[in-house]
């Protein structure tokens, strides 16, 4: 893993949190976009060398719902960039960790990602994500 590339935070409403974050960290969110595969839509801050995304459901019963129907709002994922992300789905795999996904998917902010299962990860779950290079 090369880095935390960014911290997803589960939000209710979208546009509130956004003008939430916008005060808190003094700067503007550079970025909305709509995952469509998980009915989710997602804002970005940057601060330095920290990313934030705000993730919210576009529709009732989504992931991100149950989330907080379960935990409240609040940190959602940690996300690690990697510099190959299909050798290192085979290397956690092997050592152990439940994947979610068998193959890469198209994620936001121009990426490929998995996730780890948050019971193998002590609680957290985990995405990795790559930079998809056009
Ligand atoms: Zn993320």
């Amino acid at each position: 893993m090369v880095k935390l590339e960014h911290i997803g935070i589960a939000v209710k409403d979208i546009n509130q949190s956004i003008a939430l974050y916008e005060s808190l960290l003094n700067t503007p969110c550079y970025k909305t976009e709509n995952v469509e595969s998980e009915a989710v839509t997602t804002a970005f801050f940057q601060k330095g060398e920290t990313k934030i995304e705000l993730l919210a459901n576009t529709i009732t019963g989504g992931v991100i719902e149950k989330f907080i129907e379960k935990k409240g709002e609040g940190i959602h994922h940690l996300a690690f960039a990697v510099s190959d992300i299909f050798a290192e789905m085979t290397r956690l795999s092997n050592a152990g960790f439940v994947l979610l996904q068998d193959q890469p998917k198209k994620g936001a902010d121009n990426k490929l990602v998995c996730f780890l299962h948050p019971k193998s990860t002590n609680g957290v779950l985990i995405e990795l994500c790559q930079e998809i290079i056009d």
